[in-house]
């Protein structure tokens, strides 16, 4: 070896992990608040207390590295605690979705082998209806705004604030190894049940330093910076709020954490707090504009990414008009989940039209720094750049889910040939700006929900008078899309719409599909499209039916 590649032996090589996070906004901003609801307030220095006081309460329970830590609650100071104490000391953090239904629910906490389950006051009857088929947990651990005794349906280790104040600060945190699991969660893109996507130390770490590079630096629009204020509109359960808390935390901004999204509440928080940066679906923001008190709402400073489904022109159109500057983002919960946004610069302001503007804010966007994304045929060679031809968008990113968690069929075909596969239909432009246009899978997007196709058809068809039945997205203002139906009946039965919506709606109360497939159109028609191999063909049903 030569002398010049020396590495000395005390050299410290520097692991990526979420503690690291944590150092600078605590030495220059201590004092910067945390707010929940507008009713509690706390400092940076009492969030970085109370992280280690959280660890420690773990600790002493008897979470050991590797285990998996749940949380169900709102958007909370309590879940940006979790989000760092619990990979902190090596523990997983399993983000659990709280609209799925409860066999999904049951399903996921025992796929994941959750140990220790964190939750708030409000699943407690959730919680006694499906204790009994729940056996991994061991500690339960209650989160309340009201401290009143709670009714509770199983033996609880103890509330949070009582195990926080009772718990002796963790001064020390373990270098651990970079790429040990720090976070789970589950999605329901697909058909069947939920899968399992999972995330490193590592992977977070540079998603957030990689976010801040590129939302921090665009000067002239949407960029994220140290005198924001920000509040998350899309759930910490999924994809770590877009992972923007570990951003907003390094960062060192005042961070304002909404509870439940009720509008009113929302908008009076925007004004109150002086919000100047969120992200949310579609259907959030559609929901506080058509909000009668979003009149009276001050929206002149806020800054919002749109992403979960793509941003309308006519919703873009309305949010400038309130003076929201609003464009798009896009990713997934496979992807951690930031891949492109859709930033405008100086010169894009200055000398393009309004229209111009809101066509480019509303492109799914250039990709984030170190993210490498193509558009590429079923070979996997890159249509081309015309902003016509349509592909497959596959990435690579180092923070992308390197598989299903136990399942291996389905990782092989999210990862084959070395590229994530997003199943997003897009076109690009020669700048790399990507404009996605389809699905490759038929999953319905109801207000932000999956809806699985095929589970809808499987419900259909189990009504005696239905011989084939085909779902499939319907644009729709405020809900994105809902369900619609083509059904085919068997010869000499009948049926009404409103009748095969009952029959759904009792797989609903059995919480076997989510509600939003209430939402069902259904259309009666002779037979259905089908491929050359005897599938469905979704595509000419679309077109024949102008869906
Ligand atoms: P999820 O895994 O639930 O976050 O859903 C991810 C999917 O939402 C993507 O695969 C896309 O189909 C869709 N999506 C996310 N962001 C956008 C966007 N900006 N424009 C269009 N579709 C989007």
């Amino acid at each position: 070896m030569s002398d010049i590649q020396w590495r000395a032996e005390e050299a410290y090589e520097y692991p990526l992990l979420i503690k690291n996070l944590l150092f600078a906004p605590a030495a220059y901003n201590p004092e910067q608040e945390i707010v929940y609801r507008g009713e509690l307030r706390f400092t940076y220095a009492q969030f970085r207390e109370r992280v280690r006081k959280l660890a420690a309460a773990l600790i002493d329970m008897g979470v050991k590295p590797g285990d998996t830590v749940a949380v169900m609650d709102w958007d909370s100071h309590r879940y940006l605690e979790c989000f760092y104490a619990v990979p902190m000391i090596g523990a997983v953090l399993h983000t659990i979705n709280i609209r799925l239904t409860p066999e999904q629910m049951i399903y996921t906490i025992s796929h994941a082998e959750d140990m220790v389950l964190m939750i708030n006051a409000e699943f407690l009857p959730l919680l006694g209806h499906i204790k009994s088929r729940i056996d991994t947990i061991r500690n339960y651990i209650l989160l309340t705004d009201n401290r009143e005794a709670e009714q509770l349906p199983v033996d609880f280790t103890g509330e949070y604030e009582a195990l926080l104040a009772a718990a002796q600060p963790l001064q020390d945190f373990p270098d651990l190894d970079e790429k040990t699991r720090a976070t789970t969660f589950y999605t329901t893109g697909t058909t069947g049940m939920p899968k399992g996507v999972y995330f490193s130390h590592r992977q977070l770490v540079l998603h957030t330093l990689s976010g801040l590079v590129s939302l921090a630096s665009n000067p002239a629009q949407g960029s994220f910076h140290r005198e924001d204020v920000y509040m998350p509109l899309t759930p910490m359960f999924h994809v770590h709020a877009w992972g923007i808390p570990y951003m907003a935390t390094m960062l060192g901004v005042k961070q304002v954490y909404p509870g439940k999204y009720v509008p009113e509440h929302l908008l009076r928080l925007i004004d109150q707090e002086k919000v100047t940066y969120s992200h949310c679906v579609p259907t959030i923001l559609h929901m506080l504009l058509k909000h009668p008190a979003s009149e009276k709402t001050d929206f002149s400073r806020w800054k919002v990414i749109i992403g979960g489904a793509a941003l309308a022109k006519s919703l873009c159109a309305a949010a400038l008009q309130k003076g929201i500057d609003v464009y798009s983002g896009y990713g997934m919960s496979e992807t951690c989940p930031i891949l492109t946004i859709s930033q405008l610069t100086a010169a894009e302001l200055e000398h393009n039209s309004l229209e111009e503007q809101i066509s480019m804010r509303c492109r799914t966007g250039t990709p984030f720094s170190l993210v490498h994304v193509k558009v590429t045929d079923e070979k996997m060679q890159p249509v081309r750049d015309d902003d016509r031809s349509a592909g497959e968008i596959i990435v690579r990113a180092p923070w992308l889910t390197q598989g299903y968690l136990k399942d291996q069929s389905n990782s092989r075909k999210l990862w084959a040939g070395g590229w994530l596969h997003t199943s997003d239909v897009a076109c690009w432009n020669e700048r790399g700006s990507v404009r996605i246009t389809d699905r490759l899978r038929d999953a319905i997007k109801v207000g932000g929900e999956w809806l699985s196709s095929l589970e809808l058809e499987d419900i259909l068809i189990s009504h005696p008078a239905v011989s084939e039945a085909a779902l499939l997205g319907q644009h729709h203002e405020r809900w994105g899309e809902i369900p619609f139906a083509l059904v085919v009946l068997k010869e000499g039965q009948a049926v009404t719409a409103a009748e095969l919506t009952h029959h759904m709606r009792e797989f609903i109360d059995k919480g076997l599909v989510p509600k939003e497939a209430v939402l069902m159109k259904v259309k009666f028609v002779e037979a259905l499209e089908k491929t050359s191999v005897g599938k469905s063909d979704k595509m000419a049903m679309r077109a024949k039916y102008s869906i």
